[in-house]
């Protein structure tokens, strides 16, 4: 236990930290109100709250690697929702995604033979090949089969009778967003 708490003592001081500097976490223990749900890359230079300035509790996060939405994503997107009243999605795809970089190497080599899927990270990789390939420019542009990733989760995200009746409701705004890693700028390119 001791050489735990020694291993993790950045983080405890840096929690230490926030405790001393932040007063947000007060008033959010008596609820949550996020008005945006942001799915995401788990990769840590694109996290939502910090690169879109905003506070704890302003934004319901999604993050995986990839941005690729599974049931578990879905139904956390559905509970910010139906529960949260969130009112804007985005769905915020990043430039040089390693993730899609590899499902890109795949494309490029004529085949996704090389996918090892007896591992979760070579499915993965696997399902975005399957969601870049049927546009062989993909191959050499990785920001649009970075696009085309996002546009495919968007599909999958509008699976969901309960996204896809807030949507067309107008209780909800879907959008798909990138993140710029060079230059941190976050444009939206299309909204639903
Ligand atoms: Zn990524």
């Amino acid at each position: 236990m001791v050489k735990i708490e020694k291993d993790f003592a950045n983080l405890i001081e840096r929690n230490g930290r926030f405790l001393r500097t932040n007063e947000d976490f007060k008033v959010l223990s008596r609820g949550q109100h996020p008005e945006y749900v942001v799915v995401g890359c788990s990769d840590s230079r694109t996290a939502p709250t910090i690169v879109a300035d905003s506070k704890l509790g302003d934004i319901f996060e999604i993050r995986l690697a990839g941005g690729v939405i599974d049931d578990a994503a879905l139904a956390s997107i559905e509970y910010a929702v139906a529960h949260l009243e969130a009112k804007k999605i985005l769905i915020m795809a990043h430039t040089k995604c390693g993730a899609v970089t590899e499902a890109q190497k795949m494309l490029a080599a004529g085949s996704a033979e090389s996918a090892d899927e007896d591992n979760a990270l070579g499915r993965l990789v696997r399902s975005i090949y399957d969601n870049i390939s049927s546009n062989q420019e993909n191959a050499t542009d990785l920001t649009n089969a970075i696009l085309d990733n996002a546009r495919a989760q968007k599909t999958a995200l509008m699976q969901s009778s309960i996204i896809k009746k807030a949507a067309e409701e107008g209780m909800v705004e879907v959008a798909i967003g990138l993140y710029d890693i060079d230059t941190g700028k976050l444009n939206i390119l299309e909204i639903a």
